[in-house]
C-alpha cells in the first residue's frame, strides 16, 4: 500500500487570501511556523479583483505588526465620496486620534505583496492544494489532508487549523454544528459586481437613492479600470 506523506506544524492555514496570508506573516513575526493550503493557482490568487481600500485600522495593524512594507508606496485615501439622492458628499476619515490613513490598494496587489513578502521570508504556501479535508478538529492533534498540484495525497498533523477560505469554505462546514451558533439575516439580495471599461471615479463613491445602493472604484486594469457594485434581489 502507498504511504501517504506525513507532515507536522504548529498551524496549517486553509486559504491563501487576504486574511490567511496576513494570519500566517503575523504568526510568522511570532515566530510561529505554518503552512497555506491554497487550492487556487497563483496568478489566479494573485489577479482575483475584489476590494479596493485599506481602512486606518487595518494600516494600523500591519504597520504595528512591522508589516508596512506590504502597503509601501499605495496612495493614503482619506476621502470617500457619499451620494445620497444625487447629493455629493466627502467624507474623511481624518480624526485626530486614528493615527494612521486608509489607503487606496486593489485586493490583489495586497495578495501580490503578502505572497511574495511571505515567501521572500521563507514561508511555505502551496498552491493548487486540492481535496483539502479536516480530520479530528476536536482533538489536540488534528489533521489536514490534501492533494498537492502533482496529484501525490499528503496529510499534515498540527496544533491549530485556521480556516481563512471564506465563509462558505471547507472549515467552516468542518465545525461541528454543536459546537458552533451561527446567527444570519437574509436580506434576500446578493452583490453584482461588474468590471467596466471606465474612466475610475476620483474617490471611492457609494451611492444610495431610490432604486437602492451602488459603488464604484477604481480596478487592476490600468487609469482606465473600475469596477461598480449593486446589490441584486434574490428573492
Ligand atoms: C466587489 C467587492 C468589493 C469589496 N470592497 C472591499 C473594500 O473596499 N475593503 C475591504 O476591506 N473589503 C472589501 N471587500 C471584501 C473583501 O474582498 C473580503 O472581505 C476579503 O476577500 C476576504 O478575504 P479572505 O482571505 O477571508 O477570503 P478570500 O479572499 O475569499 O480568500 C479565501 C481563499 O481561500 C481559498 N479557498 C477556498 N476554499 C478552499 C479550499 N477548500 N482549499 C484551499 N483553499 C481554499 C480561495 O481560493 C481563496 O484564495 C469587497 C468584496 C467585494 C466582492
Amino acid at each position: 500500500m502507498t504511504q501517504v506523506p506525513h507532515e507536522s506544524v504548529p498551524v496549517v492555514i486553509v486559504g491563501g487570501g487576504v486574511s490567511g496570508l496576513t494570519a500566517a506573516m503575523l504568526l510568522r513575526s511570532c515566530g510561529i511556523n505554518s503552512v497555506i493550503l491554497e487550492r487556487q493557482t497563483r496568478a489566479r490568487v494573485e489577479e482575483r479583483q475584489r476590494a479596493g481600500l485599506v481602512e486606518h485600522r487595518a494600516v494600523r495593524m500591519f504597520e504595528q505588526w512591522g508589516l508596512g512594507r506590504v502597503l509601501h508606496g499605495f496612495p493614503s485615501n482619506n476621502l470617500l465620496e457619499v451620494r445620497v439622492d444625487g447629493q455629493s458628499r466627502l467624507l474623511t476619515e481624518d480624526l485626530p486620534d486614528i493615527g494612521a490613513a486608509g489607503k487606496s490598494v486593489l485586493q490583489q496587489a495586497l495578495v501580490r505583496g503578502l505572497v511574495a513578502a511571505f515567501l521572500a521570508d521563507g514561508g511555505d504556501l502551496r498552491f493548487e492544494a486540492a481535496d483539502v479535508a479536516l480530520h479530528g478538529i476536536d482533538s489536540d492533534r488534528p489533521v489536514v489532508s490534501y492533494t498537492d498540484r502533482d496529484g501525490q495525497a499528503r496529510k499534515i498533523e498540527c496544533d491549530f487549523v485556521a480556516g481563512c477560505d471564506g465563509d462558505r469554505g471547507i472549515s467552516a462546514a468542518s465545525i461541528p454544528s454543536v459546537v458552533t451558533a451561527v446567527h444570519r439575516y437574509d436580506y434576500g439580495i446578493h452583490w453584482l459586481t461588474v468590471l467596466a471599461d471606465a474612466p475610475a471615479p476620483r474617490y471611492a463613491l457609494m451611492a444610495a437613492g431610490e432604486r437602492g445602493y451602488a459603488a464604484h472604484s477604481r480596478a487592476d486594469r490600468g487609469p482606465a479600470g473600475s469596477t461598480c457594485t449593486s446589490p441584486q434581489r434574490t428573492r
